[in-house]
């Protein structure tokens, strides 16, 4: 795999450091995906359910090897890691994490040594196929077998290990949704209104995200809010309360509003409403990766209407949820976006080599039952 160049200093700079210039100085950043990702009218879906006004922003373009809604976030992660001199990055999820797999795919492109603490999930394709990209990018893949409540002493674990070894390890939580992880988000929505000034799409009055660690949801309602736009923004629940709830969304927004103000003090104070998040709790079905039937036929009808490949754990509810509210005859002025967070890019010709074999053994039944 080729190695990622240091130097961005050639690439645009971003939104929303454009807006912030301060933020530029301050937040490390590495060039590592493709923007703006495209935005686009969905008539041929539109059509189907009876609404004229359709959009997708599809962030399954962000990178043109692997995309995905990760991506965003790994530009900040990995540019602090690399300004914070690390060799390596520890991080976190369920066996077939797009994060633990987009994680490992950059890191290795930086030079930085990946691994990934995974704990037993639900079993579908693509659980094996991120855990084999995972090893094709050289990371240390562990099995994790207690409570996901005991992830952190879990990760010391590994922390301590590298350090003995002279190793300077950076730690990225869950799904990467830190504050530094969740300005990816802010930076997006400040593309996002870059895209409506510029005649592209019209500005949405609803946008709908999927809920999994918040940090996408939480970074988009920080971004609309610091970019003067005013939409609703509707995340999706698609993991248990236990995980993302209310309470821990208005603490990590409120938490990513301070850090942005400590590096610019000009960065507006965004708030909350009472209400605010609106999370949809409608669409979850039995739980985190459990498929559900009308997320299976939300996922074939965008395929059929636009040719877009979405996946059942989180954007296939997603998109259930979005398709119900658009039916509503009550809705049918409002400018709907569906905001896509799923990795579009086929990987195959990365993994094709891998022996799963060699990995431990909690992880062979993913891959052969695939
Ligand atoms: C991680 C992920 C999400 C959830 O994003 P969060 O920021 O963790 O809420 C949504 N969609 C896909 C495809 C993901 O991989």
């Amino acid at each position: 795999m080729k190695m990622k160049s240091f130097s961005n200093s050639d690439s645009p700079v971003l939104p929303l450091f454009q807006t912030f210039p301060a933020l530029k100085e301050h937040i490390p950043h590495i060039s590592l995906g493709r923007f703006p990702t495209p935005v686009r009218r969905m008539a041929a879906l539109g059509k189907k359910l009876g609404h004229p006004n359709l959009y997708i922003k599809d962030d399954g373009l962000t990178g043109s090897e692997l995309g995905g809604n990760k991506v965003r976030k790994l530009e900040f992660l990995l540019g602090d890691a690399i300004k914070k001199k690390a060799t390596d990055v520890i991080t976190f999820g369920a066996a077939g994490s797009n994060h633990c797999a987009a994680t490992a795919f950059y890191a290795n492109q930086l030079g930085l040594t990946c691994t990934s603490i995974l704990i037993a999930q639900e079993n579908h394709s693509y659980v094996g196929k991120n855990i084999l990209l995972g090893a094709a990018c050289g990371a240390e893949l562990h099995h994790f077998s207690h409570p996901i409540s005991a992830y952190i002493p879990g990760i010391m674990i590994y922390v301590r290990k590298l350090l003995k070894t002279g190793r300077i390890p950076y730690i990225i939580p869950m799904g990467g949704s830190n504050p530094p992880g969740i300005i990816g988000y802010v930076n997006a929505a400040f593309e996002l209104k870059e895209q409506i000034i510029s005649g592209y799409i019209p500005k949405p009055d609803t946008i709908f995200v999927p809920m999994g660690s918040m940090g996408t949801a939480i970074g988009l309602m920080i971004g609309l809010k610091a970019a003067g736009l005013t939409c609703k923004v509707i995340p999706v629940r698609v993991i248990e309360k236990t995980v993302a709830n209310k309470e821990k969304f208005r603490k990590l927004f409120h938490t990513t509003v301070r850090f942005l103000q400590q590096s610019d003090s000009t960065f507006p104070n965004v708030e909350l409403e009472s209400q605010e998040p609106i999370i949809e709790e409608g669409y979850l079905g039995k739980g985190y990766a459990q498929y559900t039937r009308e997320g299976k036929d939300a996922i074939d009808l965008i395929a059929y209407t636009e040719g877009i490949r979405l996946e059942g754990t989180y954007t296939g509810k997603t998109l259930a949820a979005l398709m119900d509210y658009a039916k509503k005859p009550d809705k049918k002025e409002e400018m709907l976006l569906f905001w896509n967070t799923a990795n579009a890019i086929d990987f195959s010709s990365l993994i094709k080599d891998v022996d799963y074999r060699r990995l431990p053994k909690a992880f062979h039944k993913y891959v052969e039952s695939s």
